[in-house]
């Protein structure tokens, strides 16, 4: 099938998907989904390729060197797409592996940080943090662990560049302990310091993988297996080190315990250079082998309360409320009826059409193109016709999706994130976590003449989670302060009201740098204190913005009575 295929739904396929449950628990038990968390320049994009390579899914990774040459063969793949089964979505990457279905999630690739990619961290099961060997941990590292930690995701390091100059195996070990309170079981561990690149040891087996240098081959995974006795020889001192090291590691009981690692106490580590696709092969294996395959999904428990509305940025109280109604958590069994949550949302990628399309992870069942499913915070139908895998400008039509894999639907113009769509067995699950803004800017419209534009684009990038809006009184209406995690949020709603709402805007950063939730007793006070400001978000909740923590803590302790509390649980 093509984009051109008919689309017409499929009446017979719902009722026939619906009575294989063995199917659907079969293929959610081959699948991994997972997404690579990592400061920018680490390798996130190269490592991508490589572990497509090692999938062979591209038969050339020698020729993609550099970002310019990435981007068109990255394009190239929905021919190979058609050609070797695998698929792409701008959020996803399909491709099977070893009898497994691997689904890598894309994060944004850009040198920013922004809710969507806490977003994407609720829409998969592992995650694989990526640690350039000469920087050591990065501030984005450690965020971005900590939604991981958040969200329960068992997390596997990887240790990238190692044919570079970096910092020493142990060292690193202690950044991951210490700064993160993971505890590291390394897998492998480095023959040579970084720099003086020769291999690993493979600390399950006592062998030396060694690296070697293949002429401009890169299709050949470039690893060779040497017992012992002959890594001893050929390597030397640099073995014996290794050896020495792995002991002490097994002395120190850093070895891997797949509880430990599942119940996000453990890191398995593996020491990588994913230009030279080394240690690529063995984070695949590790992929399939420990991280663990789709769960049951925590629900809101229909018995506990109206479900909460899913929003762009769904309140905090919905997000309480959500905890209480699942304790105990009641799931959704996978083998339950096609059920899915939407964890992000595009507009405006296709001008012509103006379409809005929304990402979904498949949480249960099979999804089948063309079946009508039910909008949970609606109630209302949605027709699925349109599914697609979808790169760039290109869209390949979706037929047949199981737990665990992503699915782009076009004409979504009901969706936002959080929401929930299903099968028959109505469900709803819980509205991804808001993450706290620390950059705020007011936003005018340049032409005061194009209000109308300017207020329609405002409520559309607020109900995609764009940027959250903020209002006052005093501010007024022309002049919301749109509040972001990352400021490239600022920049895409920026160059969306331009491009999309023909409402340029003037953004003016404002210096806050905190926001806690307050409530209407505390908010007269608050307003009067210097350097805090109160609004209000479009769920209603008010914000109390601050200049500072410092600013924070005066308040805390100066006004004892006035509420001012953390955004994002467990801070
Ligand atoms: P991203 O920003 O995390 O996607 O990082 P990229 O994949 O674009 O890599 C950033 C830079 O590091 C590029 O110049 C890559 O060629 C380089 N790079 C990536 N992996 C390795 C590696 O294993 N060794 C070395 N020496 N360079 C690497």
């Amino acid at each position: 099938t093509g984009p051109d295929a008919p689309t017409t739904p499929d009446a017979a396929a719902p009722a026939e998907v619906r009575a294989r449950p063995a199917e659907v628990t079969r293929e959610a038990a081959r699948r991994r989904t997972f997404a690579v968390i990592s400061h920018p320049d680490a390798g996130k994009s190269t490592l991508t390729e490589a572990l497509a390579l090692h999938a062979r899914v591209i038969s050339e990774a020698g020729a993609v060197h550099g970002k310019a040459g990435r981007r068109s063969t990255v394009s190239d793949w929905m021919e190979m797409e058609r050609a070797r089964g695998i698929s792409i979505t701008s959020a996803a990457l399909q491709f099977e592996y070893d009898a497994h279905v691997v689904n890598l999630v894309d994060t944004p690739g850009h040198a920013d940080f922004s809710e969507d990619t806490y977003r994407v961290l609720s829409a998969v099961d592992a995650a694989v943090m990526l640690v350039d060997a000469a920087k050591g941990l990065e501030p984005q590292t450690l965020k971005l662990f900590r939604v991981c930690k958040h969200r329960g995701l068992p997390v596997i390091t990887v240790i990238n560049k190692w044919d570079r100059p970096g910092l020493d195996a142990l060292e690193l070990m202690d950044q991951i302990q210490e700064q993160i309170g993971l505890r590291p079981t390394p897998l492998t561990w480095p023959v040579g310091i970084a720099g003086d690149f020769r291999g690993v040891l493979d600390r399950s087996t006592g062998d030396l993988v060694a690296y070697t240098r293949t002429a401009g081959g890169a299709t050949r995974a470039p690893e060779e297996h040497l017992p012992a006795a002959a890594a001893a020889q050929r390597e030397g001192t640099a073995w014996d080190d290794a050896v020495e090291e792995h002991e002490l590691l097994s002395a120190d009981g850093a070895d891997h315990d797949q509880d430990a690692f599942l119940a996000g106490v453990t890191t398995p580590v593996i020491f990588a250079s994913a230009i030279l696709n080394f240690g690529v092969a063995t984070l695949l294996n590790t992929l399939i082998e420990l991280s663990p395959p789709p769960l049951p999904f925590t629900v809101v428990d229909p018995d506990a309360g109206s479900a909460p509305r899913g929003a762009g940025t769904p309140t905090d109280a919905a997000v309480a409320a959500a905890d209480a109604a699942t304790a105990p958590a009641r799931t959704r069994p996978v083998e339950a009826p096609f059920s899915a949550f939407v964890f992000k949302v595009q507009a405006g990628m296709d001008t012509a059409h103006r379409d809005r399309l929304a990402f979904a992870r498949v949480c249960s069942g099979v999804f089948h193109r063309g079946m009508v499913v039910t909008h949970a915070q609606t109630g209302r139908p949605f027709a699925t016709k349109y599914a697609q895998a979808m790169f760039g400008r290109e869209r390949a039509v979706l037929d047949l999706a199981y737990p665990g894999d992503i699915i782009g639907l076009v004409n979504a113009n009901a969706l936002t994130v959080g929401d929930t769509i299903y099968l028959d067995e109505p469900v709803t699950f819980p509205p991804i976590a808001s993450f706290a803004p620390e950059h705020f800017a007011v936003v005018r419209a340049v032409d005061s003449g194009r209000y109308k534009q300017f207020r329609r684009g405002i409520e559309q990038l607020d109900s995609e989670g764009v940027v959250q809006v903020l209002r006052s009184d005093l501010r007024g209406v022309q002049a919301p302060v749109l509040a972001a995690v990352g400021p490239m949020q600022f920049e895409v709603a920026t160059s969306r009201m331009q491009g999309e709402f023909n409402a340029a805007v003037r953004l003016e950063e404002l210096s806050y740098t905190q926001a806690r939730r307050t409530d209407a007793a505390s908010a007269a006070e608050l307003d009067r204190l210097r350097g805090v400001e109160v609004l209000q978000r479009s769920d209603g909740s008010l914000l109390a913005l601050a200049l500072d923590k410092w600013r924070v803590h005066s308040v805390h302790r100066d006004h004892p009575h006035l509420t001012l509390e953390s955004l994002v649980a467990g801070e």
